[in-house]
C-alpha cells in the first residue's frame, strides 16, 4: 500500500511558495497578510489559529491574529470584519470555524469580501467552483486534489464516493471530483446502505466526522482512501491520540493507497490556506493595475 504523505507535499509546496513570495515582495513591494478571527476560547481552535498564522509568518506573509470575545454580537463581528475588508494590507481573511451557536456561520462568511475570502467559502466563490469558474478553492478537498495530484493518481472516470455532505469539506471536494472528470456519489448520514457504495468506488474520500468507523470491510481491493477526518478520542485506544475516519492498519495489502492520520489531509490543508492567501495578494495586486 501507497502511503499518501500529505506532511512531505505541504513541505515540498511550501518550498516552493516560500520563493514565490520572496519574489513577489521584492518585485512588487507588498507583503502578503492574512487576519484570523478566533471567537472565543475553543482550544482546538486555538492551536488551528496559532498554527495558521505562525506558518504565514514562516513563508515570510504577515498575519494578525484577532481575538473576540466568545459573547461578541453578530453586529460588532460584521463591523471588526468590515474594517479588515477595508485594510488595503490585509488580502485573506479567515474567520476560524466553529463559531459560538448564537452566531449564523454563513452570514458572518458571506461578510467577509469575496476577494479576501482565504478560506473559499464565501457563497460567491462557492456558487464559481460549482460553476466551474473556481477562484478560491476550500483548503480540505483544495488539498485532498493535491496529494492526489502529487502521487499521480488520476480520478478522471474513476468511480469515486465523498462521504460528506459539508459545505467545508464534501461538497467542494465532490464538485473537484467532477471537475476533474471523476463520477461521484456524495453520501451523508440518511444514506441507505453506505457500504454499496463504499465497495464499488475505485477512491473513496471520508469526511464524517466519525473516529475509525470504517476499516478494510468498506473497500474494494485496490481503492484509493482518503481520510479527511480528525479526531482526539478521550477513551478507548486512541485515548488522547490523533486518529481518522478510517482504521487505517486495517489497510494494508488490501487498498492501494491511503492517507494516515495524522500525517495526510490535515498538513496539507494548512498549506492550502497559505497558497490561497499568496493568490488572493495577486488577485489584489492585478485589481489595482
Ligand atoms: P460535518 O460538518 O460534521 O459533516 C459531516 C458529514 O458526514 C455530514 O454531511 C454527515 O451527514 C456525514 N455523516 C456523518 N455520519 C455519517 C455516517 N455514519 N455515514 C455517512 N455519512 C455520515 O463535518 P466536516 O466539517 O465536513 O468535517 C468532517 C471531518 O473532517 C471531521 O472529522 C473534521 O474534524 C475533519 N476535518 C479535517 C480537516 C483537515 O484539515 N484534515 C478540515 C476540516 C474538517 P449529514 O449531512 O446527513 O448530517
Amino acid at each position: 500500500m501507497l502511503i499518501l504523505d500529505g506532511k512531505q507535499v505541504a513541505r515540498a509546496r511550501f518550498e516552493r511558495l516560500k520563493v514565490k513570495i520572496f519574489d513577489f515582495k521584492a518585485k512588487y513591494s507588498m507583503t502578503p497578510g492574512l487576519a484570523v478571527i478566533l471567537v472565543g476560547e475553543n482550544p482546538a481552535s486555538k492551536v488551528y489559529v496559532h498554527n495558521k498564522t505562525k506558518t504565514c509568518n514562516e513563508l515570510g506573509m504577515s498575519s494578525t491574529q484577532i481575538n473576540l470575545p466568545a459573547t461578541i454580537s453578530q453586529q460588532d463581528l460584521n463591523a471588526r470584519i468590515a474594517e479588515l475588508n477595508a485594510d488595503r494590507s490585509i488580502h485573506g481573511i479567515l474567520v476560524q470555524l466553529p463559531l459560538p451557536k448564537h452566531l449564523s456561520e454563513h452570514k458572518i462568511l458571506d461578510e467577509i469580501l469575496a476577494r479576501k475570502d482565504a478560506d473559499g467559502l464565501h457563497i460567491e466563490n462557492q456558487g464559481l467552483l460549482w460553476a466551474g469558474r473556481p477562484r478560491i478553492i476550500p483548503c480540505t478537498p483544495n488539498a485532498v486534489m493535491a496529494i492526489l495530484e502529487h502521487y499521480q493518481i488520476s480520478v478522471a472516470s474513476k468511480r469515486a464516493v465523498v462521504i460528506g455532505r459539508s459545505q467545508i469539506v464534501g461538497k467542494p471536494m465532490a464538485s473537484l471530483l467532477l471537475s476533474r472528470d471523476a463520477s461521484v456519489s456524495i453520501c451523508h448520514s440518511k444514506t441507505k446502505d453506505l457500504l454499496a457504495y463504499t465497495r464499488s468506488a475505485e477512491l473513496v474520500i471520508v469526511a464524517a466526522g466519525q473516529a475509525r468507523f470504517l476499516g478494510r470491510e468498506a473497500f474494494a481491493k485496490g481503492a484509493v482512501v482518503v481520510d479527511v477526518g480528525i479526531h482526539r478520542p478521550t477513551s478507548g485506544d486512541f485515548a488522547n491520540k490523533l486518529c481518522g475516519d478510517v482504521r487505517f492498519e486495517e489497510l494494508e495489502n488490501w487498498v492501494s493507497a491511503a492517507t494516515p492520520v495524522p500525517g495526510g489531509v490535515g498538513p496539507m490543508t494548512i498549506q492550502m490556506l497559505m497558497e490561497n492567501t499568496f493568490r488572493l495578494a495577486e488577485l489584489s495586486l492585478a485589481e489595482s493595475k
